[in-house]
């Protein structure tokens, strides 16, 4: 659960959420604005505590961490992408200059971290790694921002809409280059994205709505989750069908089950019923 707290309103950001991420997994965050995606993305990256409940990486709680294992998580294994490519880059550094000065960090802390040449050659930033950033384009900014994700070498990779405001081209090779990390280091990758081309492509995704786990998906097949007390959530096009206080009979129909609204519903449109 995570709450943001400011003068005057609280705002429960995300509540009751429960996902595990296996190590070298690939998962997509998806869900409309304000659903508290880049929330739990901050929380992955230990910028900042949960209200209640944990975050555990690995074996390891961060609320649990020293100061300087913190540290060492942030610059060293849990690497954060921002949504927006500009506020990953120093602008006045070329690409090369960016991922030079990311690695340089992690290296301090005593990690073999790969040479900036290795990063440049692993996105195949060649051409535009020694250019200013003011004449790349939005698809060259985003591969240098991914190239300053990728500098430490980092066991977990947090892109925070990494693929938005790209044209297809830029998305797909984004998009390339994160899956292709992940096959070769075994680095554990969570996307935000609300593409659905890009779900499509992520062999699972997690939809967050309201705050809550709202369901999986798997290559782009949508599915709901039943949660650990009885609850299935409806996916927001099924609930079109359904509105509050409809009766709905589920019926075994061999090896599947059936949903079957009845005709009427609750008085009050199930405002009574328990939330
Ligand atoms: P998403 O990334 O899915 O669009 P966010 O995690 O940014 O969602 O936001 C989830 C909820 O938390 C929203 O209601 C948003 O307005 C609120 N929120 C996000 N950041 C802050 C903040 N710094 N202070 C107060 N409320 C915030
Ligand atoms: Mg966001």
């Amino acid at each position: 659960m995570h709450i943001y707290r400011s003068e005057g309103s609280d705002v429960a950001a995300l509540s009751g959420v429960d996902i595990t991420v296996r190590p070298g997994e690939v998962v997509g965050l998806l869900g409309p604005s304000g659903s508290g995606k880049s929330t739990l993305l901050a929380l992955l990256a230990g910028l900042f505590q949960p209200s209640a409940g944990k975050v555990f990486v690995g074996d390891r709680d961060l609320a649990a961490l020293t100061e300087s294992e913190l540290n060492r998580y942030q610059a060293v294994d849990g690497s954060l992408m921002l949504q927006g490519a500009r506020r990953n880059l120093v602008p006045y550094l070329t690409i090369r200059g960016n991922v030079d000065f990311a690695r340089q960090h992690a290296a301090k802390l005593g990690d073999e971290v790969p040479t900036t040449q290795e990063v440049v050659d692993l996105i195949g930033a060649g051409e535009i790694a020694d250019r200013p950033l003011s004449e790349l384009s939005q698809g060259q900014l985003q591969l240098g921002a991914l190239a300053v994700a990728l500098a430490p070498g980092p066991g977990i990779v947090l892109a925070d809409e990494p693929t938005s405001a790209l044209d297809h081209a830029a998305r797909d090779r984004i998009l390339d280059t994160l899956l292709d990390v992940n096959r070769r280091s075994g680095a554990t990758i969570v996307i935000v994205t609300h593409d659905p081309d890009v779900a499509a492509r992520l062999p699972r995704t997690v939809t967050i709505r309201d705050g809550r786990i709202g369901g999986e998906g798997r290559l782009g097949q949508e599915y709901a989750v039943v949660t650990a007390d009885g609850f299935l959530p409806l996916p927001l096009h099924v609930r079109e069908g359904l509105p509050p206080g409809t009766l709905v009979r589920l019926e075994r129909d061999g090896e599947n089950w059936r949903l079957v609204p009845e005709a009427g519903g609750l008085p009050g449109g199930g405002d009574d019923v328990i939330q």
